[in-house]
């Protein structure tokens, strides 16, 4: 059996499958393994931002995508605790590409996580589920990551991506994780069948406070044919209360009701299924190392909250690709020779990421909502360019801009 390839990549989600397809239609001889067997699920609110469509375009399953039940999403709708909303449409948002005027997309992740999964191997990489990496191995005096060692035997490549989710062992092995302690939550993500629904229904999020006065969030994602995601995000700490309920499904009906809005819809809905799964935020102090990178969450994980994960996998792919591509050429996959590809997402997705974490901050902030949401209300332009930012079209720094300080000072 094969055991040598130009490039082994641990992780067949979205991060890895994608980075998979880009580097085998290069040419390259790519090893991508998976731990579960396919199609697996995967908890998220399945709903993606706009730029996802180009770059599920540009994999060649986007036509796919929308077969399989994807669905344009054109606005969101944010429902603070005390009882104010604003909303906002992408389109109104972006510098006008098409993918922009179409809003974002909602998709189950069973179907778009086998689609990119199954693009892979049809792009021509060596993929295998059903094995999962048990340890990086590496050259002599414990330097260069070379290879593998896998419940199927040692592979060996001079490149070993990580794209092994947010616990990546890649990642743990090259020492470069920093958990982020304020973002270690418990998300309880349930699918629901036959919700009423307008043909446009928004992505909507809501806030409620618990007894303890904590913000707790509820993401509203409509699916096709009158589904809907509806994931429940609480502190790590309600751990122990998930547990005296007995089972997960009686915490989130107890919970529920603080979400008025949602409740009422979901009365006559019918629960197909409720997954609990911790949802722990980390960075990592360099996403490369001598003959390792990492990609998708296991290069950084902020939170589900502005539902930015799969963009940043399928375009960290795209970065890591480049850098890859060029470094193999040259024939040294060192942590310096892939230093452009951290230079890249430093530049790009770092400012993003920082965007996304000081939302979550303003979101468990009352004070902060209570000053921001009406003004958010009364100048849809203002919650429009929020909205270009956490759907990946605009720029983070376009919020700090003096322009759209003073507007939401006068608002
Ligand atoms: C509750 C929740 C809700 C979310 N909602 C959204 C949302 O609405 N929109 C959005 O864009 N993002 C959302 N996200 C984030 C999104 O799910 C992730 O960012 C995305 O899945 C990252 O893709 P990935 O390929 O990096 O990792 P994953 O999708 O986690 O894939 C990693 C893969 O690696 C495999 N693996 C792990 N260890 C090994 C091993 N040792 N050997 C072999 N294989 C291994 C796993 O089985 C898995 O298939 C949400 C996340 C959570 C937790």
């Amino acid at each position: 059996m094969k055991n040598r390839y130009d490039v082994i990549i641990v992780g067949g989600g979205p991060a890895g499958a994608a980075t998979a397809a880009h580097l085998a239609r290069a040419g390259r001889e790519v090893l991508l393994l998976e731990r579960a067997s396919f199609p697996r699920d995967k908890p998220c609110g399945e709903f993606y931002s706009p730029p996802v469509r180009g770059l599920l375009r540009e994999l060649g399953v986007y036509d796919a995508a929308l077969r399989a039940g994807g669905r344009a999403v054109p606005a969101a709708r944010i429902f603070c605790a005390d009882g104010a909303t604003f909303a906002g449409g992408f389109a109104a948002s972006a510098a006008c590409s098409d993918w922009a005027r179409e809003g974002g997309l909602s998709l189950p992740r069973l179907a778009l996580d086998n689609l990119l999964f199954q693009n892979a191997r049809a792009s021509g990489a060596d993929v295998r589920d059903g094995v999962a990496m048990r340890g990086l191995l590496r050259g002599a005096h414990g330097g260069h990551v070379n290879g593998v060692q896998t419940d199927a035997g040692k592979f060996f490549a001079p490149l070993v991506v990580g794209a092994d989710g947010g616990r990546s062992r890649v990642a743990r092995e090259m020492g470069v994780v920093r958990p982020l302690p304020h973002l270690q939550k418990i998300a309880l993500v349930a699918h629901y069948e036959g919700v009423p629904m307008e043909p446009d229904h928004p992505v909507e999020m809501h806030l409620a406070r618990d007894e303890t006065q904590a913000t707790v969030v509820c993401g509203f994602g409509p699916g096709p044919d009158n589904t809907a995601d509806v994931t429940l995000v609480v502190a790590e700490d309600e751990a122990r209360r998930i547990a005296a309920a007995g089972r997960p499904a009686a915490y989130y009906d107890a919970l529920l009701p603080r979400f008025p809005v949602v409740a009422g819809r979901l009365r006559r809905a019918r629960r197909a299924r409720l997954v609990t799964c911790g949802t722990f935020g980390h960075v990592t102090t360099r996403p490369v190392a001598d003959g390792a990178l990492l990609v998708g969450d296991a290069a950084a994980f902020i939170d589900p909250f502005t539902g930015e994960g799969v963009y940043f996998a399928l375009r960290g792919a795209q970065m890591a690709t480049e850098a890859i591509l060029a470094a193999l050429r040259r024939g040294d996959l060192s942590a310096r020779a892939l230093t452009p590809y951290a230079r890249a997402r430093r530049r790009e997705l770092t400012p993003k990421y920082a965007a996304c974490g000081l939302i979550q901050q303003i979101v468990h902030c009352p004070a902060w909502m209570a000053w921001l949401a009406p003004r958010l209300a009364r100048r849809p332009a203002l919650t429009e360019r929020l909205l270009g930012v956490t759907g990946d079209m605009e720029s983070p720094y376009r919020l700090l801009s003096p322009g759209y300080l003073l507007g939401l000072l006068r608002a």
